[in-house]
């Protein structure tokens, strides 16, 4: 038995106070059940604490140079990476992603604060000529960008570093106190994160750490105080806490049924080997993972065997082998509804290319295909190691289908038609297009988020930063000198 990267009993923090409760929070891994750590659930009074904190130390974390903020930021960056391995086997072992995965993730979150740390001194802001009128003949203004206050940001399960440190780190840039629950699945990696921070000069209780119920989760969700919600996870969850948050901004990134086009044209093999990484990575638990193939019928032969190929090779298994591709699911109750979803499929007529086994929270990498666009499999997020091959004939029509969706977060075209190209990027209604690559594709720096049911706002840390700040006006007239 390997032995486990978290220690028991890890306190939460209340602001940067170090704290525990009479309800503990068993972690287990998804993959076998061992016991790999645990930590307490906050009550109502710890988020009502942490939330008065976070007001209150408000202003002095505003008051910090970019000089300063960038100072705590490449700090963090930098000894998250010296701590790479013990953050890698805690993500590991806490969501049961493969090693090497987990590792990957270390890496995009060392960038991300890296990233956040250039940004935080490149907060700028506009100056604009206003003499239009010959009543406001020499006026101007200046637009800055200033910060929003306290914040309240809610985490899922699937990259319990990275899109934590997707809130913290612009949150931080932008000069902000932040309030996170993090998911009660993966509370471990946040909570060592917060440890890391307050260890790189965040000031007294800039940040709290919070593991919940969904219950204190929504309590948060409606405090007055704080100025924003900044919400990655379910759709369900994301709208209706939109609904709870009063005049808070909001951003939520949520999920979808990702499409990926593969065109005649395109450069096969490798559409075919990025697609078995887009569909499977995290056991297809990414927001943007590969969920609908759009074939041309010219070339579909040639692409399942290819990439079928690739998928049966896919080492399915315990996150801790260092040779797995493809962990569990987060438990077993998300594998069972997989499955019963490709059973449905299944008995309306679909067919079963490779994989549809479940053993314990594992599910085989299947992929289907004479599938039907209602079939849930196809029009509900699957949020499992799951593909559909859809064949078409007409490029405009896979077009249409594939944006024929409640959801709209990233999509894939590979193809070297550069009409082709332009048209999908003007029809699509997704956040982002991402052309001879998949939808799982994503670049941390980069603007990112969904349109229709997949959220609001975007992310990435320079977007982030926009939506954590508020433009605040100064109009200036000489005339009164
Ligand atoms: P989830 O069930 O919606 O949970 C996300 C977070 O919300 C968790 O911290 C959860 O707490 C909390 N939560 C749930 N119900 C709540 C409530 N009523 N009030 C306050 N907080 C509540 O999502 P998940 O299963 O962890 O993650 C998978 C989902 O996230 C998928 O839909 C995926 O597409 C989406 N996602 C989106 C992105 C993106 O950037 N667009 C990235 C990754 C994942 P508990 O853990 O305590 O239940």
């Amino acid at each position: 038995m390997t032995e486990s990267a978290c220690p028991d009993g890890i306190d939460f923090f209340v602001g940067s106070e170090r704290r525990r409760s009479q309800q503990p929070l068993e972690v287990r891994c998804p993959y076998d059940s061992r016991r790999v750590g645990s930590t307490w659930r906050a009550t109502e009074a710890h988020v009502d604490e942490a939330v008065a904190l976070a007001e209150r130390h408000a202003p002095a974390m505003a008051r910090l140079s970019g000089g300063e903020r960038a100072a705590i930021l490449s700090t963090a960056s930098e000894r998250l990476w010296e701590e790479r391995e013990l953050f890698a086997r805690t993500i590991s072992e806490e969501a049961g992603k493969p090693l090497r995965d987990a590792r990957g993730e270390v890496g995009r979150a060392v960038l991300v604060f890296q990233t956040a740390a250039e940004e935080a001194t490149r907060i700028g802001g506009e100056w604009m000529p206003l003499d239009v009128l010959e009543a406001t003949r020499g006026q101007w203004a200046l637009v800055r960008r200033f910060p929003l206050g306290p914040i309240a940001a809610i985490t899922p399960f699937n990259f319990p570093l990275n899109l934590v440190a997707h809130k913290l780190a612009p949150a931080i840039a932008a000069g902000n106190t932040v309030v996170l629950k993090p998911s009660s699945s993966t509370p471990l990696t946040a909570l060592r994160l917060a440890s890391l921070l307050y260890g790189c000069g965040l000031p007294e209780h800039a940040l709290s750490v919070l593991p919940c119920t969904p219950l204190i989760g929504e309590h948060l969700v409606g405090d007055p105080r704080l100025r924003m919600l900044t919400f990655t996870g379910s759709p369900p969850v994301g709208w209706r806490l939109k609904s709870m948050a009063g005049r808070k901004r909001v951003t939520l990134e949520l999920g979808g049924n990702a499409g990926v086009i593969v065109h005649h044209d395109a450069n096969l093999s490798y559409a075919a080997r990025r697609c078995a990484v887009g569909g499977f990575t995290s056991a297809g638990q990414s927001c943007i993972s590969v969920q609908r193939i759009y074939v041309h019928e010219r070339i579909r032969e040639a692409f399942e065997s290819e990439f079928l190929e690739h998928v049966r090779a896919l080492k399915v298994g315990d996150p801790a082998d260092e040779t797995t591709d493809v962990g569990p699911l987060i438990n077993e109750a998300s594998a069972s509804r997989a499955l019963e979803w490709i059973r449905e499929a299944l008995s309306g007529g679909a067919r079963l290319l490779t994989g549809g086994e479940r053993h314990g929270s594992c599910l085989q990498p299947t992929v289907l295909t004479d599938t039907t666009p209602v079939m849930k499999v196809n029009c509900q997020e699957v949020f499992a190691p799951l593909v559909t091959i859809i064949p078409y004939h007409d490029v405009d029509v896979a077009l249409r289908q594939l944006d024929d969706s409640e959801y709209g977060l990233q999509a894939g075209l590979f193809t070297h038609d550069l009409g082709l190209v332009f048209r999908a990027y003007e029809q699509l209604s997704v956040g982002g297009l991402v052309v001879n690559d998949v939808s799982a594709h994503r670049v941390d720096p980069m603007p990112y988020g969904g349109v229709k049911g997949s959220g609001l706002g975007r992310e990435g840390v320079r977007w982030a930063i926009g939506e954590m700040t508020e433009e605040k006006l100064m109009l200036y007239n000489p005339a009164g000198l």
